[in-house]
């Protein structure tokens, strides 16, 4: 065991064992600098290209945090774009495969309300998914947002050019305060200040400087 292996970290170990399966050996240097402050329960601004890792880093930080007998939401994962969603929605699963019965639902736009509806009646652990149809669950009130213990904010700085900033603030407001906020983006720029300034508290920043 070094620094580097995930087993340094104190992860569950099916979910640590897992990670062996996946080949996943050593932590990427965003996984290495957020994860341990992830598992601490801070909240954490990361920063780091597209491809770093990082979302295995806050994966593994919901997932270990998760009480799967409980069948409330808890953890939300907001993204700018429906790929984006669903290709966390595909990682997470890998990485949830070794938790019995776990429920991770996808809510974007531009698929059927009416299934989602149905998908979210029967419980659920994990959501990943767009502001705007997040926003509009809440609206019709087949989304309650009072258990979640963990948000993140996938690619930040993406979904506020994009113009989510309101629709991410709505969302905020129906959840606990008393949560962990991990934001994630390739900039930071003033825009994501404001935002981390706002909904998250003594976050600690980890970065991974770009090499070229
Ligand atoms: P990001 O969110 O920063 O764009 P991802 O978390 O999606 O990056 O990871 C990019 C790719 O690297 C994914 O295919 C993922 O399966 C793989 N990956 C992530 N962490 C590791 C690791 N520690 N070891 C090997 N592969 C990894
Ligand atoms: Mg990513």
């Amino acid at each position: 065991m070094n620094a580097t292996d995930f087993s340094s970290l104190k992860l569950h170990p099916n979910l640590l064992k897992n990670l062996t399966i996946l080949g996943y050996d050593l932590m990427t240097p965003i996984q290495k600098l957020s994860l341990p402050v992830i598992l601490s329960g801070k909240d954490v601004i990361g920063q780091g290209k597209t491809g770093s890792g990082k979302t295995v880093a806050f994966g593994l930080g919901l997932l270990q945090k998760l009480d799967v007998k409980l069948f409330k939401l808890q953890s939300i994962v907001l993204c700018p774009t429906r790929e984006l969603a669903n290709q966390v929605a595909v990682e997470i699963q890998k990485l949830a495969r070794v938790i019995n019965n776990i429920k991770v639902v996808v809510l974007c736009g531009g698929m059927s309300f009416g299934l989602q509806i149905d998908s979210l009646r029967h419980g659920v652990h994990v959501v990943v998914g767009t502001p705007g149809r997040i926003e509009e669950h809440l609206r019709k009130g087949t989304l309650k947002l009072s258990y979640i213990n963990t948000l993140v904010l996938d690619e930040a700085d993406r979904m506020l050019d994009m113009g989510f900033q309101e629709s991410v603030d709505n969302i905020i407001e129906t959840m606990p305060t008393n949560r962990q906020t991990l934001l994630f983006s390739a900039t930071c720029l003033d825009t994501i200040t404001n935002i981390t300034q706002r909904v998250m508290r003594s976050p600690i920043m980890v970065k991974v400087p770009l090499i070229n």
